[in-house]
């Protein structure tokens, strides 16, 4: 199969669909591959790294569009994108559609067969293609903590993990899922004192297990969050009810229980955020303060690390990614995996959950 990765167009996006070794691999199954050129860029991988990995540079996105069968990208695609997109080809990225009704119906128009990463599901019902952000976003959650902590950003002026004789910081993580996990994993490194809340008792068994005891677990309670917050320099949120908006776990009122200069970093802000005075902010300037609390709530916190981002994004998009390209709309057919995947098909939804959201029969 051809396959065809353009330049993301969308502002301060820097990953990019395929890196080199993604590259190899498609091009030893026997597909071609075509990358616009500095399509890499971003992450640092140049126009020749791609070539010695068997890709052919094209100089424009125009002709990627035009002669690709399967175009691999990360982001959803933009309107100058959608126009060029055609039946019979497919599209392989994130889309979100569900909040989106202006490309659902540019892809609709278009007759593209969309499968879309937030959707693909393994064998246990998982989002495989969304895990690997999470990651990302988790860990990098306690790095924005630790920044936002410190006094000339507002903060309380307080190093995490502390020095010998002077204590660390307090950390209360919301949610122990996959986000979760990931900022507990990195406070306990950097030596904070660290408790997980999740509502979700054998999840918070698990942790218990896999912390050897590190992190304090507690139930998900308005007492217990309460009480958690109150004593913390550090809140991240990171919970989520798939498909819905957040939970609103922390009110304004409950601002106030907490120390002057704490930081909240509300990772949920992708989904509405967990702390009811959260608002989405950009990377060019992620932080506000609301009654003495620094907020960090930046919506798409894996960008700011593409080389890391797009390697962890490749190493997961890769299986499914092969299967479309040696299979084409009839590997979508055997595997119920990108099955789950698929969004549009034909000027046709094919999901549910994007069906409703939007109104359209699916
Ligand atoms: P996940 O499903 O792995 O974990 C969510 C956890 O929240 C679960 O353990 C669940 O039991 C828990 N939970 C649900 N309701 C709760 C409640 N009332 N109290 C306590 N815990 C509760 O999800 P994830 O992959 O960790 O993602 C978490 C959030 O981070 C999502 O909104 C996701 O979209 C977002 N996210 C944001 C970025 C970003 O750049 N801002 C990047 C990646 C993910």
């Amino acid at each position: 199969m051809r396959i065809g990765v353009p330049k993301e167009i969308k502002t301060h996006e820097y990953r990019v669909g395929l890196t080199p070794f993604a590259v190899r691999e498609y091009v030893a199954h026997g597909h071609e591959v075509m990358i616009e050129k500095g399509a890499g860029t971003g992450i640092g991988a140049s126009d020749a790294e791609y070539q010695r990995a068997g890709a052919r540079i094209v100089d424009s996105a125009a002709e990627i569009f035009a002669t690709a069968e399967m175009i691999v990208k990360v982001k959803e695609p933009q309107a100058a994108e959608w126009a060029q997109l055609r039946e019979g080809q497919i599209l392989f990225t994130y889309l979100h559609l569900a909040p989106d009704p202006g490309q659902a119906n540019g892809l609709l128009e278009s007759g593209v067969t969309a499968v879309a990463y937030e959707t693909v599901t393994d064998d246990r019902g998982a989002l495989p293609l969304l895990a690997p952000m999470s990651e990302v976003a988790g860990r990098l959650s306690i790095e924005a903590a630790g920044d936002a902590l410190k006094r000339h950003s507002g903060g309380r002026g307080l190093l995490l993990g502390g020095v010998p004789g002077v204590r660390p910081a307090r950390v209360v993580v919301l949610g122990g899922g996959v986000v979760g996990t990931h900022a507990a994993r990195m406070a306990v490194g950097l030596g904070a004192e660290v408790t997980v809340i999740d509502r979700f008792i054998p999840r918070l068994r698990e942790l218990d297990e896999l912390f050897g005891g590190r992190v304090r677990t507690r139930v998900s309670t308005i007492d217990a969050v309460e009480s958690e917050i109150a004593d913390a320099d550090a809140v991240i949120g990171a919970v989520l009810i798939a498909g819905a908006s957040a939970p609103r776990l922390v009110t304004r009122a409950m601002l106030s229980l907490m120390k002057p200069g704490a930081v909240v970093v509300d990772v949920a802000i992708d989904q509405g955020g967990c702390f009811e005075t959260s608002h989405a902010t950009t990377h060019a300037d992620p932080t506000y303060v609301v009654d003495n609390i620094v907020h960090y709530c930046v919506a798409n916190m894996p960008g700011a690390v593409p080389l890391t981002s797009s390697f962890a994004l490749n190493n997961a998009t890769l299986p499914y990614g092969l299967a479309l390209a040696d299979g084409g709309v009839e590997a979508i057919r055997r595997n119920p995996g990108l099955a789950a995947g698929l969004n549009l098909h034909r000027g046709t939804v094919f999901n549910q959950a994007v069906g409703a959201s939007l109104n359209l029969p699916w």
